[in-house]
C-alpha cells in the first residue's frame, strides 16, 4: 500500500515513515522544513520505497497516483515553534488539514490527523477522556495551536459524515525521544541538553504542574493500531503516568548525573496546570498501553543528544580548524 505522511522530516512524522517503510508499504512524504529536519529523513533517501517532496501543505497537494491512506502530521508542535510561527500554525491545522482531506477524498484514501491533548486546553477535568470537550483560551498565545488542532478534527469529522471519508484522530499527548530538535523548546529536550552541557534546568514557574511523558516507539505503537482500526471517534494517544515537573527535573538529572540543579523561570501564559490522558478507549478499542516507563525512554534519549551534542561539537571543531 501507499501513503502519505504531512511533516514527514519532523520528530513524529519520520518515526511513522520508519514504521510505514518496516511494514513494507510505500511512502510519499512531504515536508517544508519549517520546523522538521533533513536529518530525520536522510537515513530513508536511498530507499525506493520513499519518495519526499519539499513542499508547503497549505497550498494545493497534486500526488500522481494511487494512496491507500494520508497521515497529517504537519504542524509546529513545540509553544515556542508556534508561538513563533502563529499564522502558519493556523494555517497548516486549517488550510493544510483541509488540502490534505481533499486529497484523501480524491484518491479514496484513509485520513489520519495528528490532533492533540491540547484541544483540551488547561483542563477543568481530570485525567482527561475522549468525551471532555476542553478549557482552551481561543485568543491568547498558546489559541493559534489548540484552536487550529480543534478546527482541523472538526473538520475531518465534517469529510466524514458529509463526504463519507475514513477518518480517524489521534489526540497525541506529551511525547518524548530520539529525533526531537536540540533548540526545540519542550521540556524534555530543553532538560536533557542542559543537563549534558552543565547547565541548570530552567523550570517554568514552581514546577508544581504535571504532564504524562510517552515515549516515541510507544507512540507510533498506539498511532498504527488506530490508523489500522475502525475507530472514527477521537482516541487519546499518551502514557498515563503522570509526574510534576520538578520531579521530571529530578529524574533528567539523576539520569545524567548532573549537578547543575534547577533555574526557576517565569511560567508562560495559559500553561496547563495538570495533564494526563484517559486510555481506557484505547486500551478497550486497540489493546494498547505503553511499555516504555519514562526512566527507560529518558536514558534512550540521553543517549540519543550525547550524540548528537557529541557530533555538534566535532562539528564546530572542524569548522574553527578549516
Ligand atoms: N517547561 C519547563 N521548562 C522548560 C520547558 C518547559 O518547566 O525548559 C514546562 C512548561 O512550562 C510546561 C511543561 O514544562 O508546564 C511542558 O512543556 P512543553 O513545552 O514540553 O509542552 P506543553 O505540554 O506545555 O505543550
Amino acid at each position: 500500500m501507499r501513503f502519505l505522511i504531512t511533516g514527514v522530516a519532523g520528530f513524529l512524522g519520520s518515526h511513522l515513515a520508519d514504521r510505514m517503510l518496516a511494514e513494507g508499504q510505500e511512502v510519499v512524504g512531504l515536508d517544508n522544513f519549517i520546523t522538521g529536519s533533513p536529518d530525520n529523513i536522510s537515513h530513508l533517501l536511498g530507499n525506493e520505497r520513499f519518495t519526499f517532496c519539499r513542499y508547503d501543505v497549505t497550498e494545493f497537494i497534486y500526488v500522481a497516483g494511487d494512496l491507500d491512506g494520508v497521515l497529517h502530521f504537519a504542524s509546529p508542535a513545540s509553544p515556542i515553534d508556534y508561538l513563533q510561527l502563529p499564522i502558519q500554525t493556523l494555517k497548516v491545522g486549517s488550510l493544510g488539514t483541509h488540502k490534505a482531506l481533499g486529497l484523501a477524498k480524491a484518491k479514496g484514501a484513509r485520513f489520519l490527523l495528528a490532533s492533540t491533548s491540547e484541544v483540551y486546553g488547561d483542563p477543568a477535568v481530570h485525567p482527561q477522556p475522549e468525551s471532555y470537550w476542553g478549557n482552551v483560551n481561543p485568543v491568547g498565545p498558546r489559541g493559534v495551536y489548540d484552536e487550529a488542532k480543534r478546527f482541523a478534527e472538526a473538520l475531518a469529522m465534517a469529510y466524514h459524515r458529509y463526504h463519507g471519508v475514513d477518518t480517524r484522530i489521534a489526540r497525541i499527548f506529551n511525547t518524548y525521544g530520539p529525533r526531537m530538535r536540540r533548540d526545540d523548546g519542550r521540556v524534555v529536550s530543553n532538560f536533557i541538553v542542559q543537563a549534558l552541557q552543565g547547565d541548570p534546568l530552567t523550570v517554568y514557574g514552581d514546577g508544581s504542574q504535571t504532564r504524562s511523558f510517552c515515549y516515541v516507539d510507544d507512540l507510533i505503537e498506539g498511532i498504527y493500531r488506530l490508523f489500522t482500526s475502525d475507530h472514527v471517534e477521537p482516541l487519546n494517544i499518551g502514557n498515563p503516568s503522570e509526574f510534576t515537573i520538578s520531579e521530571l527535573a529530578e529524574l533528567v538529572l539523576d539520569l545524567t548525573g548532573s549537578t547543575a540543579g534547577v533555574d526557576y523561570r517565569p511560567l508562560p501564559e495559559d500553561d496547563p496546570k495538570v495533564r494526563q490522558p484517559d486510555i481506557s478507549l484505547a486500551r478497550r478499542t486497540l489493546g494498547w498501553e505503553p511499555q516504555v516507563d519514562l526512566r527507560e525512554g529518558l536514558k534512550r534519549t540521553i543517549e540519543y543528544f550525547r550524540a548528537v551534542l557529541a557530533k555538534g561539537a566535532s562539528q564546530t571543531r572542524g569548522q574553527a580548524t578549516s
